[in-house]
């Protein structure tokens, strides 16, 4: 990716939840940025609230690449869990299987959603020696203790609990909704380190016996693998604040002694599906290639970036309609643009794009607010269009702004029109060997049959120099 120099070092602001405020970013180490999201947790299909947030991440990432920031991009793999265990033994297979079946199906999702800027994916179950090794150190700091089920935290013992969510220790108590529900745990928002195994479960051995993994632990050691215990940004979508993101800095702050364990804590909205949340109870639960099956990835990655990462987004029919509305007059726009060419007898207006550049910077370096550089950017098609009309667009104005599409493109990656391969069916193949072989026999009656044949059925031939097209018509 071509690497431009940063125009306006000082100037990106990010809202952090921990300080409830936008800061300066400025990475620990110079240009240096270590990104940390939070991934599935694979026993399902991922829907279009997480296709949010992964999405997003990958604009971030994008963005910041474009402006000369070195981002390192670590995603987890929840691949042994509660809801792994329980599906596999709904479905008759291996908790295993069952991970390795939906990381595929992930990561396929990830690709056909043109997220490609995940820099590595860690396995919980292949980082199960950093995790022992993490509850081991904090049972050796007394911030962790043994029960008859597993290795708990006792959030008590550590004074900052509660910073990025804003709870105390005793509004925790609702934090047992997920796994940890043992009756003797010393406060009752404790959560689960290392889980004693029953007989049929996956297990790893341990210096406290057969178990696996608690939800929390899994990041905190693969982010102190990879980044060490201190990083730049962790991101997530907002219901993970608590308690999950919360119980990652109780775990690695006390480990360490150092905080902060992340300087930026980013969070996505919402995502509700006609003004609800998606539920498969109320029969609006969209999957990622349910979308994608009617609709394009250039939409979603729209939809996505005409809201701000932290607001809601409310998806609905007329909100899909105004997205391809918008699209339509992209695309109509690029295809005007590209065929002005220089003119030796008007002299033509050449627009400032790089006012409008500096524009859509500062939109984005304001906590990256997509709307505004949206805007910014339907200004631009306004001012071309305009100028397009009256023959008025100079050819170098004209690439000035084809080249901050292409930039758009690389950060959003909705502008430029998928190249949609054409799928010729059999029978028109057939026709056209057919066509080929009177052709040569110089039988052009027949010739001309084949040819009739086949625009009958909505294609047409053309003869190139470079031989024989066939096109739908
Ligand atoms: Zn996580």
């Amino acid at each position: 990716m071509k690497k431009n120099v940063i125009q306006y070092p000082n100037m990106l602001k990010v809202y952090t939840t921990l300080l409830r405020k936008k800061e300066s970013f400025k990475p620990r180490k110079g240009r240096k940025v270590n990104l940390f999201v939070c991934g599935p947790t694979v026993y399902d299909y991922s829907h279009i609230g997480h296709a949010r947030t992964y999405i997003i991440f990958d604009v971030i990432v994008k963005y910041l690449e474009e402006k000369g920031y070195d981002v390192f991009y670590l995603q987890n793999i929840t691949d042994i869990d509660d809801k792994i265990i329980n599906r596999a033994a709904e479905r008759k297979t291996t908790p295993e299987k069952l991970a390795r079946d939906f990381e595929k199906e992930y990561l396929k999702d990830m690709k056909s959603l043109k997220v490609d800027s995940v820099d590595k994916y860690a396995r919980a179950t292949e980082h199960i020696k950093e995790i022992i090794s993490q509850v081991g150190r904090l049972l050796k700091r007394g911030f962790a203790y043994e029960i008859e089920d597993g290795i708990y935290y006792d959030i008590s013992k550590f004074k900052d609990y509660g910073k990025l969510s804003k709870r105390t220790v005793l509004q925790a108590e609702d934090s047992i909704s997920r796994i940890d529900e043992s009756k003797s745990k010393k406060n009752k928002g404790d959560f689960c380190l290392w889980k004693f195994s029953k007989p049929e479960e996956p297990s790893w051995p341990s210096p406290w016996g057969k178990g696996r993994p608690g939800w929390h632990i899994e990041d905190t050691a693969i982010t102190e693998k990879y980044f060490g215990s201190q990083y730049d940004i962790h991101g997530g979508a907002k219901d993970l604040i608590f308690p999950h993101h919360e119980a990652e800095i109780a775990q690695m702050e006390a480990v360490s002694g150092k905080k902060p364990l992340v300087k930026y804590w980013l969070h996505t909205g919402f995502l509700t599906v006609r003004g609800r949340k998606m539920a498969k109870s109320l029969g609006n639960f969209i999957t990622i290639r349910e979308f994608l099956e009617k609709d394009s990835v250039r939409l979603l990655r729209l939809l996505m970036a005409k809201a701000h990462y932290r607001s809601p987004i409310d998806y609905s029919e007329e909100a899909v309609a105004q997205c391809r509305k918008e699209l339509a007059r992209i695309d109509e726009f690029a295809d005007k643009i590209k065929s002005v060419r220089t003119s030796k007898q008007k002299e033509k207006t050449e627009p400032d794009v790089a006012q409008y550049e500096e524009r859509f910077e500062k939109a984005m370096e304001d906590d990256f607010n997509t709307p505004k550089a949206l805007a910014v950017v339907f200004d631009l098609l306004n001012k071309g269009n305009a100028l397009i009309a009256g023959d008025d667009l100079s050819y170098a104005g004209a690439k000035n702004i084809l080249n901050f599409l292409k930039k758009l493109d690389r950060i959003f990656g909705f502008i430029s029109k998928e190249k949609t391969k054409e799928i010729i069916p059999e029978e028109i193949i057939v026709l056209l060997k057919e066509r080929e072989k009177y052709r040569k026999e110089k039988n052009w009656q027949k010739a001309d049959e084949a040819r009739e044949e086949i625009e009958k059925k909505g294609f047409r031939i053309e003869d190139t120099k470079e031989g024989v097209k066939i096109k739908k018509s």
